[in-house]
């Protein structure tokens, strides 16, 4: 459902002097933009609706005079800025190396700033996710009450429908809320170096903690099975990014804060995450973040996030698990690069390593398999349709190769998939790879 931009003239905290500071901030980094539109054939909105406004260069414009825009139009603003799946398909093809994501996260704030934020927003990101023991209550009460407005949509895919809450999530097919979430079933861990000589800290995300505990179990397992201690205290809350790319920075700052304190001064040689938007988040938009900090605040964010790592690129590139090259009988397996994960951070070969190992699978790869899924956080509920657009393509390409299974490292990415799947009535299994990859050890 389409969030209503609250008019301006009600926003709260305004301060004009912080707001030209920003303003000038990011009119230094716009200055980079050449206009010559080669983020155009990357774009996945652009893709979908050809609107020159939907791209970057279109954005760009419009943030180039962005005080005299708000002014006459802040919400027009609002709602072109929110086209976009923040996927970064545009800065890692920019031949000028426009910093994009730095762009359009500081303009985000700097609008949010100024609007101020939306009921429902406000509810969300400071009444419940900055309060992580409540958070996990809702949602714990929302499992056990799940039952009476889901209806079936697939056996296979493992998805639902919820007609009563088609206002907000349209005719989405979900998953279950976890029975029992991955926090409930393993509150803490602290657990020595074994073989491998390493420990790590685990972070599971949200989404591994709610909607798919057996992502993080099987990171779990597989870790153990490699001889690597794990500190995982318990309490962990959100990331932050729902609250970053909606600008709001305080509820952000918040998140950050929390999750810093239980992981610093701890003795671990990673953070390991099997979410790929966590791992960037941590690892990219944390000390990118970094205004309004105190000297030891920003060293504790760098030491973190230097240390953060996917657990597929852990496995492969530090731990150096040995992978046989597999057959070439049984189940077609495809892989989906998420976007965080490949144009953010780059990994896109250790996963692929990994499901070529398979015993059991013969990995085949789909055409655009770094293309943008549709998911992008917030985006696919706010613009739902044109999100399904994008996923439709993601969805064409994986039946493209008569795949049976997906996998992916970011689970949502994996929610949106099985969507379109589920939809689409397609019988392809969705998995993360580190669930594919626990399965073949015993
Ligand atoms: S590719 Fe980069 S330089 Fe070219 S228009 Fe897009 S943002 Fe500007
Ligand atoms: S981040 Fe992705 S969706 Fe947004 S403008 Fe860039 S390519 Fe398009």
């Amino acid at each position: 459902m389409p969030e209503r931009a609250p008019s301006a003239g009600r926003a709260e905290g305004r301060d004009l002097t912080r707001l030209s500071a920003m303003l000038m901030e990011l009119d230094d980094l716009l200055v980079t933009c050449m206009r010559c539109g080669f983020c155009m054939a990357v774009c996945p909105v652009y893709g979908a609706t050809m609107k020159e406004s939907d791209v970057t260069r279109g954005k760009l414009a419009l943030l180039n005079n962005l005080a005299h825009n708000l002014i006459r139009d802040a919400g027009s603003v609002n709602d072109k800025l929110n086209r976009c799946l923040l996927c970064g398909s545009c800065q890692a093809n920019c031949p000028s190396g426009v910093k994009i994501m730095d762009i359009y996260l500081r303009a985000r704030s700097i609008v949010t700033g100024y609007l101020g934020l939306s009921p429902a927003k406000k509810l969300i990101f400071r009444g419940i996710l900055r309060r992580p023991g409540l958070f996990n209550a809702l949602l714990a009460l929302s499992g056990s009450l799940q039952g009476l407005f889901l209806r079936e949509a697939s056996k296979y895919a493992g998805t639902c429908r919820a007609p009563l809450l088609s206002p907000f999530i349209g005719d989405r097919h979900i998953p279950r809320l976890a029975s029992t979430p991955f926090h409930s079933s393993r509150p803490y861990l602290d657990t020595p170096s074994g073989k491998s000589g390493l420990r790590v800290a685990f972070f599971p995300g949200c989404l591994s903690d709610k909607i798919f505990p057996e992502v993080a179990e099987a990171s779990i397992k597989a870790l153990q099975k490699h001889g690597v201690g794990i500190f995982m205290p318990a309490g962990q809350a959100c990331c932050g990014i729902p609250a970053l790319a909606s600008g709001e920075r305080a509820s952000y700052d918040d998140l950050l804060r929390h999750n810093l304190r239980l992981f610093t001064g701890r003795n671990f040689d990673y953070l390991l995450t099997p979410c790929g938007t966590c791992t960037a988040t941590i690892k990219e938009f944390w000390p990118k973040t970094q205004e309004r900090r105190g000297e030891e605040e920003k060293t504790q964010i760098l030491e973190l996030s230097s240390k953060t790592l996917d657990i597929s690129a852990f496995l492969v590139d530090v731990l150096k698990v040995e992978l046989p090259p597999a057959g070439t009988g049984g189940r077609t397996v495809t892989y989906h690069d998420s976007c965080h994960l490949k144009k953010s951070l780059g990994v896109s070969e250790q996963p692929r390593r990994i499901l070529k190992s398979l015993p059991g699978f013969n990995f085949k790869e789909m055409p655009e398999a770094d293309r943008c899924c549709g998911s992008g956080g917030s985006f696919t509920l706010s613009h739902y349709d044109l999100s399904t657009d994008i996923g439709k393509r993601k969805r064409d390409n994986i039946v493209s190769v008569e795949a049976e299974t997906v996998a992916a490292g970011c689970p949502a990415c994996m929610l949106q998939i099985k969507d379109m799947l589920s939809r689409s009535g397609d019988k392809v299994e969705v998995r993360h790879v580190m669930e594919l990859y626990a399965a073949t050890m015993y």
